[in-house]
């Protein structure tokens, strides 16, 4: 008999080649095939006769055969790529713009294709642009034939290289469980299955496979997503330390001389959220409990105002403060708007980041060590490296959704308990911060400061580029300042994009009687504060840049945003470039110059970009267009990756999974008891961090 563990090699029909190919999507094993999970399924009740379909009817599956096909000259020499596909009840069009190279080779004509997409009407015709494609059996009665659930594999260049289209990988499936094979180890505990009536790992994964019908698949997965977010909750439980984690925390002294200075020296009135934000954290800081704060406020909302007087309050009572950004020209900024606050206050900044002489390093880790350092700005790497506090009493952390929610046992680990303040511009709808931060408390900044005007956002086809540098002529000559942002090229892909090298050249050529300046991800850091510095001071009329600007950057006196190849950029990264600029008395711009020919998301994205400028509204389109997986982006966060669950719709098996993980840990919160020992194992194979979190626990 094998294992669940043999090599996928040596099951019948995979050779070396494929088992390369196999190894690209995380399959090494037949365990690993077992949990390959197909990425949906077709009868013949969730496949609409083309007949029947309307334009802009959300998400449909139609199949058919592939009747011609054929590259298409359209205007300006850009090609397309069309397929037309019959179905016996009619015809649809498939168009692609990009990748021709790619999708010219994947189709023959009478080859049966399942297309999910949304019709669109362009002329007479209806349409499905850049549409998902399942290849099917080339079977000319039609592959929904036998009354089945056929489920269809998630494909990848490498599979389709060595043959193992979505049909090819179900064989292989199929193979594989005719094998002779011992019971597949199940994690979950037997009284958590049985408590909430779970089906047994290998069924479960099984019928994933192999479902006769509808109501077992939905028992299946139930199952599965019951165990995604089983773990998800139990390493949150363990960065706490259970539901009722130790909380005591330094007690700071009532508002004193720092802290009210600031205040009295602010040069505007705070909006109301401020001054909440404020009382909320004074409150938290005397109480004697260790802070857990989340302050949530737009771009533009004021929260460095918030976050400087909470460090205030840290250093009246003789702490030391620090605060965290994400990046090290982040870091440099806080820096530098913090010594604008503080410095008149007699107070001193210190920055640690990487690219500092050793000398002066070592000098600012004394500081910190005895206490001379009161503020101190940096990246993650205050907390993880060596960097030892003379009295650490708070920390800020600024745009905690790249940084992840375990840094407070990152803390704990180091025998540290400050308080914490996160601050983030993305809003989290509240039931999802309840599951996701659990005891974070949550502030919110709802207003901006008074006198904003929204910026005026237009969305501008490639060919109207010059309409748009006119008028940033217009208020360039009228003393204004501009942004024109770029995406990083990623080098692996052909993709044409320029790159903001070759844009910087091309505006220097436009406005040739301009000053205009570049900055880069990769460039130094002395020189990026250099150029910064220069356009925060106006010897530069325009910053030609990556997207190193997106978060942060504060120059009231720029009043044009032009992103370029806005269809490359996600909607929260777009929201947070638009917040560069309206940040002074002035009415300001945001051109989001787009390339035609983009796919369905994109144009989604930009429409809610030029139609609102509520951050709230924003991230609330954000989360349904691109799935709370990556709007978290939990890849970063060190939390596991959701493959089957969602954090939205699978609200009620959250709430049990939650249940389950607390009330396992604490039962046993070190995994020792033998029905647990499955669970211990199947963590520590995957995610080692949680173990080591369990042992701080
Ligand atoms: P964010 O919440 O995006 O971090 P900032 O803290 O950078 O926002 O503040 C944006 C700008 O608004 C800064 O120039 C800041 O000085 C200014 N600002 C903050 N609070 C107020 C206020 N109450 N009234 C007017 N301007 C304010
Ligand atoms: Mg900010």
């Amino acid at each position: 008999m094998s294992s669940w563990q043999t090599p996928i090699e040596k099951l019948k029909g995979v050779g070396p080649r494929r088992a390369r190919a196999l190894a690209t999507v995380g399959v090494h094993t037949f365990e690993d095939l077992l949990r390959y999970l197909p990425r949906r399924y077709l009868d013949r009740t969730t496949v609409l006769p083309i007949r029947s379909l309307r334009p802009e009817q959300g998400g449909i599956t139609v199949v058919g055969q592939v009747r011609a096909q054929g590259l298409v000259e359209g205007a300006r020499g850009r090609s397309r790529f069309e397929l037309l596909l019959d179905d016996g009840t009619g015809q649809l069009v498939c168009v692609w713009f990009q990748g021709l190279n790619w999708i010219r080779k994947q189709f023959r004509p009478g080859q049966w294709v399942a297309f999910h997409g949304v019709p669109q009407r362009y002329g007479a015709r209806l349409q499905l642009v850049h549409p998902d494609y399942d290849k099917l059996e080339e079977d000319s009665s039609g592959p929904l034939r036998t009354g089945t659930i056929l489920p269809l594999y998630p494909g990848s260049r490498a599979l389709e290289r060595v043959g193992l289209s979505s049909i090819a990988i179900r064989r292989l499936v199929y193979t594989l469980l005719q094998e002779p094979l011992p019971p597949l180890p199940d994690p979950l505990p037997g009284w958590i299955r049985e408590r909430y009536s779970l089906l047994p790992l290998q069924q479960a994964l099984t019928l994933m496979h192999t479902p006769p019908d509808w109501e077992s698949l939905e028992r299946a997965r139930r199952r599965l997503k019951f165990e995604e977010l089983f773990y998800l909750q139990l390493l949150l439980a363990w960065s706490r330390g259970g539901e009722h984690p130790v909380s005591s925390g330094p007690r700071f002294a009532p508002a004193g001389a720092l802290f009210n200075a600031f205040y009295s020296s602010l040069p505007f009135p705070l909006t109301e959220g401020q001054k909440q934000a404020i009382r909320e954290i004074y409150r938290d800081v005397r109480s004697g409990r260790v802070m857990n704060r989340l302050l949530q406020g737009d771009v533009g909302s004021g929260k460095t105002v918030v976050a400087i007087a909470a460090m205030l309050l840290a250093l009246d009572s003789g702490y030391q403060a620090a605060l965290m950004a994400p990046t090290e020209i982040l870091a440099e900024q806080h820096a530098a708007v913090l010594r604008e606050y503080v410095e008149p206050l007699g107070v001193e900044v210190r920055l640690l980041i990487g690219g500092m002489a050793r000398g002066e390093r070592a000098r600012v880790l004394q500081e910190i060590a005895t206490g001379q350092a009161q503020l101190v700005v940096g990246t993650h790497a205050l907390i993880q490296e060596d960097v030892r506090f003379h009295r650490l009493g708070l920390i800020v952390i600024d745009e905690q959704h790249r940084f992840g929610v375990l840094q407070r046992a990152e803390l704990r680990r180091k025998g540290l308990s400050p308080h914490l303040l996160v601050m983030t511009a993305t809003p989290i709808p509240r039931s999802l911060a309840l599951v996701l931060y659990g005891d974070l408390d949550v502030s919110v900044i709802r207003e901006l400061p008074q006198g904003r005007k929204p910026i005026v956002t237009r969305l501008v086809s490639e060919s109207h580029r010059e309409w748009v540098y006119e008028f940033l002529e217009g208020e360039l000559s009228r003393g204004r300042q501009a942004y024109v942002v770029y995406p990083l090229v990623e080098e692996s892909e052909s993709l044409d994009l320029e790159n903001a090298q070759e844009g910087y050249r091309r505006i220097q050529a436009r406005f040739p009687h301009r000053r205009v300046g570049l900055l880069h991800g990769r460039m130094p850091s002395g020189e990026k504060e250099h150029i910064m510095r220069a356009f925060k001071a106006g010897e530069l009329d325009i910053l030609v840049c990556t997207t190193v600007i997106e978060v942060g950057v504060d120059v009231p006196n720029a009043t044009v945003m032009l992103i370029e190849h806005a269809e490359r950029f996600g909607l929260a990264q777009l929201h947070q470039l638009r917040g560069r600029v309206g940040r002074g008395p002035h009415l300001s711009y945001c051109f989001l110059v787009a390339a035609s020919g983009r796919t369905r998301e994109a144009e989604a994205r930009l429409r809610t970009l030029v139609e609102t400028t509520d951050g709230f509204q924003i991230a609330e389109r954000d989360l349904q267009l691109r799935g709370p997986g990556e709007f978290f982006g939990t890849r970063q966060t060190g939390l596991p990756e959701l493959r089957i669950a969602n954090l939205l719709t699978d609200q009620d098996i959250l709430q049990e999974a939650r249940e389950a993980a607390f009330a396992l840990v604490n039962i046993d919160p070190r995994l020792s008891a033998p029905e647990h020992q499955e669970l211990a194992c199947w963590l520590r194979s995957r995610y080692p961090v949680s173990l080591e979190l369990a042992r701080v626990g």
